[in-house]
């Protein structure tokens, strides 16, 4: 027999992957669980979180995920607007971009969704980013992957997080690839995404619904599935990611065409924000900036007033990339005055103040930043990491603080107030800090560690040191029952 904690994971991969019904070997006389967890009776909402977490950390490690906090507000704010409209409105969602210019959209286990810079930046319009989007919503409501992935094999479930991550990002990392040379040397390896036929209809069919709910245009949803067949077909490219995952065929087009026609036709409107938004990842897509600046250029001489503004706001994004600050602190000057509702431009000048080494500049413009647009996330933590670069800790601290008596900490705003504790001489409440940063992003032994850091340095303080030793011991309680569960 197996040691007990391999069996439990086990047990818990099979309800997981329930074509596993045949392990071999030695496992041969374990009694298997009832198996058919696409309908989501075995997975308990608590282990499916988790393994949504561990697949978002092995990402981590495979992939750059954007943490530009304009970036995450948007794909956030648009992908939970489509969540709540869609069949399952209390099922739990996280959505992320992920910096590279291969096309792709993919839906993890938990509800964790990643759509890549390059498809967003590839989108004419927002209904289009958000049908894919929808698209990807109804694969996780419909629980699509659990019926899909195929393996033969006993993988450890870090593994399948592994593995899950490679094949739908598309890339062969060597953490990805170690994964898969266990799983080999395990036995034969297949281990595959195939959505069917019958699920990508579902899907499109249900996306159209929750588009449609949103206030998103559903005609998008086969007009940019044909757009990305054609991408691959005419300009000789290869095949996008996302239609390996999800094939997408000349019936299938036609189908969902035929479906929008049933929606009434009128004038969708793309947000600002998709707009700014789409332009910043153009910007920040690395590659020749010279051919960056091209193309904001060309786009200067059509277009809306608005469109207009908002390359000049991208071409400024590109003179900062190429050190020319001035001009760009010019450009980004005169969008910030005359679109004053917009925080956008005001951030993105802030921004070039710090790039110029003007910190005082660049503080003073947050201030009037944050007197107008009280409580937004992403001004809150682009003024505190200005402050902690200008060595202003108390300020930061004090900031960051105020900021989370309403809302919810984020693994950088731990960090940011890790590093101004320190800095101000706290060690316990820097270690404290960190310790939740290590958490949140999945790392729960380095947050043990830095919370026995923190109690040692936190000796002579009661209070702190009874927060500490309660947080420590919840924790290790975490722990315990995690290693109890292999
Ligand atoms: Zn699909």
């Amino acid at each position: 027999m197996p040691h007990p904690n391999r069996l439990r994971s086990l047990l818990l991969l099979l309800s997981l992957l329930p074509w596993l019904a045949a392990p071999y070997g030695h496992c041969t006389d374990i009694q298997l669980p009832d198996i058919g967890d696409s309908t989501g009776t075995l997975l308990t909402p608590i282990q499916e979180r988790e393994l949504g977490e561990m697949f978002l950390r092995q990402l981590r490690s495979q992939a750059t995920i954007d943490n530009d906090p304009e970036t995450s507000d948007y794909i956030q704010a648009i992908g939970q607007k489509l969540a709540a409209n869609s069949d399952k409105p209390d099922q739990p969602f996280n959505f992320f971009v992920v910096m590279d210019p291969n096309i792709n959209a993919f839906a993890g286990p938990g509800g964790q969704i990643g759509v890549n810079s390059g498809l967003i930046t590839m989108a004419d319009q927002e209904s289009e980013l958000a049908s894919v989007l929808a698209h990807e919503i109804a694969h996780v409501t419909q629980r699509h992957l659990y019926q899909s992935v195929e393996a033969s094999q006993r993988l450890s479930i870090p593994t399948v997080a592994a593995m899950l991550g490679a094949i739908l990002l598309g890339t062969q990392s060597p953490q990805a690839g170690q994964a898969a040379l266990i799983a080999l040397q395990a036995g034969s390896l297949q281990f595959q995404i195939n959505f069917t036929r019958d699920n990508e209809q579902e899907a499109d069919s249900m996306g159209m619904q929750t588009l449609s709910r949103s206030e998103f245009d559903p005609r998008a949803m086969p007009s940019f599935f044909e757009k990305l067949q054609q991408s691959s077909r005419y300009a000789g490219r290869d095949v996008p990611e996302f239609l390996r995952t999800h094939p997408v065929t000349v019936s299938r087009i036609a189908e969902s065409r035929a479906r929008s026609e049933s929606f009434s036709y009128k004038q969708y409107p793309d947000t600002f924000a998709f707009q700014i938004i789409r332009a910043k990842l153009r910007a920040q897509m690395g590659g020749d900036p010279n051919e960056a600046a091209q193309y904001f250029k060309a786009l200067l001489k059509q277009g809306t007033e608005q469109q207009q503004d908002v390359a000049r706001y991208g071409l400024a994004l590109v003179q900062l990339n190429q050190s020319k600050t001035a001009e760009a602190i010019e450009t980004l000057g005169k969008l910030a005055r005359k679109y004053p509702n917009q925080s956008h431009f005001l951030n993105a000048l802030a921004q070039a103040h710090v790039t110029a080494g003007r910190y005082n500049e660049a503080l003073g413009l947050y201030d009037q930043a944050l007197t107008r647009f009280p409580g937004s996330r992403a001004l809150t933590m682009e003024a505190s990491q200005t402050q902690l670069l200008a060595g202003k800790a108390e300020r930061a601290r004090k900031l960051l603080t105020d900021y989370l008596r309403h809302n919810q900490a984020t693994p950088q705003i731990n960090q940011m107030l890790a590093q101004a504790y320190t800095k101000l001489g706290s060690e316990a409440e820097g270690h404290r800090f960190m310790a939740e940063y290590y958490y949140q992003t999945g790392q729960t032994r380095p947050a043990i560690m830095q919370l026995k850091l923190a109690r040692q340095t936190a000796k002579n303080n009661f209070y702190l040191s009874t927060m500490i030793e309660q947080r420590l011991s919840e924790l290790l309680a975490e722990e315990r029952a995690r290693r109890e569960e292999r």
